[in-house]
């Protein structure tokens, strides 16, 4: 097989990083950075959002698989004392990858911009209030007044959304939600003031004044170029593949992650 490799920068990870990339090649493994078939990250949820963004144009192809060297990872699947284990599976990790779909963020103007997301995108303004129309599909739902909206993918459920009150989803429901930053409710204005868990084919549109806007996803910020007049987000067509070593590990991550360690 041919790998890559991806590592935070601390010094567990990068010791990690050379005691795996000598079991790899001892295994007969082929270290190729430009058409790896799995890339192999290591140390957190963080690091394997970072390695999808640099990998993009890769992502239908490449199989993603984590070794966590922090807290427990939503993402990452193996333990540091897995090693030989990683090794064993790499041959068969292509056949039982799992695939999730991406968020694209499109911001429409004179020339549009599209960006691809895992966890979430988020439309804020951090100067003044931020007023959006918000259509689902063709049906105008509020005016949002407010920080920001974020609209997250149920991988993402876990993350920022769940930090704003919104809802952990199932990972095995393909869906959106669209979830309130700060929002204002008063007798003058009224939103939801709820998240809202919307079909995978959904269209979430903003229509609105975006001048001091910032568009963000997953870790990065979008460097706006144009005068953006509308924003859409929807589900992609572009998936990842990403590896589990058991069938259901969700709830498990979940328990450990939430609720109790150990
Ligand atoms: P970060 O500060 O390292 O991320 C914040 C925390 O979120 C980290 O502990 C990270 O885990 C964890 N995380 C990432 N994806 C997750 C997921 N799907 N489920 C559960 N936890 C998850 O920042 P970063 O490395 O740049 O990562 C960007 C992400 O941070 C964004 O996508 C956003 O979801 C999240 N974030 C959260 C808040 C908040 O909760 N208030 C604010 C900003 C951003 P690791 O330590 O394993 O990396
Ligand atoms: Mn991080």
């Amino acid at each position: 097989m041919k790998f890559t490799l991806m590592s935070r920068q601390d010094s567990q990870s990068q010791t990690i990083v050379g005691k795996l990339l000598t079991k790899l090649l001892q295994a007969g493994h082929r270290q190729d950075d430009r058409q790896p078939d799995v890339l192999i990250f290591i140390g957190g949820d963080g690091t394997f959002l970072r390695s999808l963004q640099a990998y993009l144009p890769l992502v239908d192809s490449l199989v993603f698989v984590g070794i966590h060297t922090g807290t427990l990872g939503f993402f990452c699947e193996y333990y540091h004392n897995q090693l030989d284990q990683i090794v064993n599976d790499l041959p068969t990790m292509k056949k039982r990858a799992e695939r999730y779909p991406l968020i694209e963020l499109n911001l429409i103007g004179k020339k549009s911009q599209r960006v691809y997301a895992v966890n979430e995108v988020r439309i804020e303004n951090p100067f003044h209030t931020f007023v959006t129309d918000v259509y689902i599909d063709d049906h105008p739902l509020q005016t949002f007044r407010g920080t920001g909206l974020i609209v997250a993918s149920t991988l993402g459920s876990s993350a920022y959304n769940k930090s704003l009150g919104g809802a952990l989803v199932d990972v095995q429901i393909p869906s959106l939600q669209l979830t309130e930053m700060a929002t204002i409710q008063n007798n003058a204005y009224r939103s939801l003031g709820s998240s809202l868990v919307l079909d995978a084919n959904r269209l979430v549109t903003l229509k609105g004044d975006f001048t001091k806007a910032i568009f963000g996803y997953d870790h990065v910020l979008v460097d706006v170029k144009e005068t953006v007049e509308e924003v859409q987000v929807r589900l992609s067509k572009k998936t990842f593949r990403l590896f589990h070593q058991k069938q259901h590990p969700y709830f498990e991550t979940l328990r450990k992650t939430f609720v109790r360690n150990g």
